[in-house]
């Protein structure tokens, strides 16, 4: 009996992590529980009944005694054979088992001593069985039942005065313990299922919880790795600008120097040269500006421009990447191209980042395209490269903060740009096979408020050369 009652009470315990216990589930338990007290009390009122046999004189008929006992010995076995498989014996036949168990009792009181037997007594434990297994009303019918027993038993042996009080007594004895045990288990009952009920709540919150937890540790980590990728573009600013002043003033002074020496008609090998170095300054100090202005804290305003100017700037800042020398870059934009509406500078970065994972992917003399083409309301943008792919366990976390497979990976420069794209309204998905290089593609909803001109396509060959 303990250890079911303590296997219900453990489970309605522990369903919060584990299972979700249901209103039907806990009538299960209830009556696997019931039933195991129900078997033991069979098995004691069978011992009891042996010992009550061997252990008395003047039973009517002892081997009959005997031989009922060995019925219900039979009878207890079976109902733990089925408790033990998780099941309750003529479960669905509640008022029959009632009506065989009066007629068992009436039986073994006739043969036994009549009226004062003490197997009498088995119609309280059979009530008492009943009210906890089953509903209040099955508990009086058993009442019923058995009040009918003993009543023809009194019939059956003509009882005198003094037997027909027993008989009273006994019958009063009956109703009272079918009233208090039915109401001590519908109590019971009411209890085990409310508890149920609390812990299916219990159970939702502690899953809300959990979710809310997860939400909030995500964003947590979005808005660590935003400000970090947010540090590295400062940093980087800072540098440039240091940079730029350092080295704009002398290369101000080496420009002006030239444009003197020129002045002074210098002979013709003379001025080449002095071309040549005019046309490396202004070549220096282009990229100078060009670092600047890309480092530049970042707009976040939300404007309208040509998709192909974007890629032109992120391409004119990947030029200084050592990769782009030996590779090949190829660009190639539809020309109904619609402008979009998007935050210019995010756009720009995130191409950028594109572009220098293509470059890292593929190998020395590898492909990059970049396209642009409008479909239905969007402009799309689609970075392929020709590099190895993305392994499939790979591509499930590509978009995971500080997920990389690089020595000197951030792991930010997706998930950043995942966020950016979104947050002007477009998407950022990816397709790709192994052995078959990868195609990025930013979506980005088309603004064709007023048409804008479109940029040619243009040819970046080994640009950083
Ligand atoms: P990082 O470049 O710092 O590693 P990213 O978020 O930009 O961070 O990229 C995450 C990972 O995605 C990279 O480490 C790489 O494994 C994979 N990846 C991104 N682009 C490509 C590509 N074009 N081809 C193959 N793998 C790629």
């Amino acid at each position: 009996m303990d250890d079911t009652i303590s296997q219900t009470t453990l489970r309605l315990s522990t369903t919060s992590t584990y299972e979700k216990p249901s209103v039907s589930h806990s009538e299960q338990s209830w009556e696997l529980a019931t039933e195991s007290i129900v078997v033991r009390i069979r098995w004691f009122g069978i011992a009891m009944g042996y010992v009550l046999v061997q252990t008395r004189t003047g039973l009517h008929d002892p081997s009959a005694v005997r031989a009922f006992l060995a019925l219900g010995a039979g009878y207890a076995a079976l109902d733990t054979v089925f408790y033990r498989l998780g099941e309750v014996f003529l479960k669905r036949f509640p008022l029959f088992v009632s009506l065989m168990e009066s007629l068992f009792i009436g039986l073994l009181c006739y043969h036994d001593t009549g009226l004062d037997s003490p197997f009498r007594w088995y119609y309280l434990l059979s009530v008492l069985c009943c009210a906890m297994r089953y509903r209040r009303e099955l508990a009086w019918i058993t009442c019923g039942f058995h009040a009918l027993s003993f009543l023809v038993l009194a019939r059956t042996v003509g009882a005198n005065r003094e037997g027909l009080a027993g008989v009273a007594l006994t019958l009063a004895i009956l109703v009272w313990l079918t009233w208090a045990a039915s109401a001590l288990a519908t109590i019971l009952r009411a209890t085990g299922q409310r508890l149920a009920q609390l812990n299916n709540a219990l159970e939702r919150n502690a899953g809300e919880l959990e979710r809310r937890v997860a939400e909030r540790t995500a964003a947590l980590r979005a808005s660590e790795a935003r400000s970090i990728q947010q540090e590295k573009m400062a940093a980087f600013g800072l540098l440039a600008a240091g940079i730029a002043h350092e080295v704009g003033n002398p290369l101000a002074a080496l420009s002006s120097l030239i444009q003197i020496l020129q002045r002074r008609n210098p002979d013709e090998y003379t001025s080449e040269k002095l071309d040549l170095a005019g046309s490396q300054l202004t070549r220096i100090q282009r990229t100078l500006r060009e670092l600047v202005d890309f480092a530049r804290p970042a707009s976040k305003a939300v404007t309208r421009f040509k998709p192909a100017e974007v890629i032109d700037e992120a391409l004119g800042i990947a030029k200084y990447y050592h990769r782009t020398k030996d590779r090949v870059i190829t660009t190639e934009f539809s020309t109904d191209l619609p402008p979009v509406r998007a935050v210019r500078d995010h756009l720009t970065q995130v191409v950028l980042n594109l572009v220098l994972n293509a470059l890292d992917a593929t190998k020395k003399g590898g492909l990059v395209h970049l396209s642009a083409r409008s479909e239905a309301k969007s402009v799309l943008i689609e970075i392929a490269d020709d590099g190895p792919g993305i392994k499939g366990p790979d591509q499930a976390r590509l978009f995971q903060p500080y997920f990389t497979t690089k020595a000197q990976g951030t792991g930010l420069g997706l998930f950043v740009s995942r966020q950016m794209v979104e947050e002007s309204g477009g998407t950022l998905t990816h397709r790709s096979e192994l052995g078959q290089g990868a195609i990025f593609t930013i979506q980005l909803p088309a603004d064709h408020g007023s048409h804008l001109p479109t940029s040619p396509g243009l040819l970046h060959q080994g640009a950083g050369a």
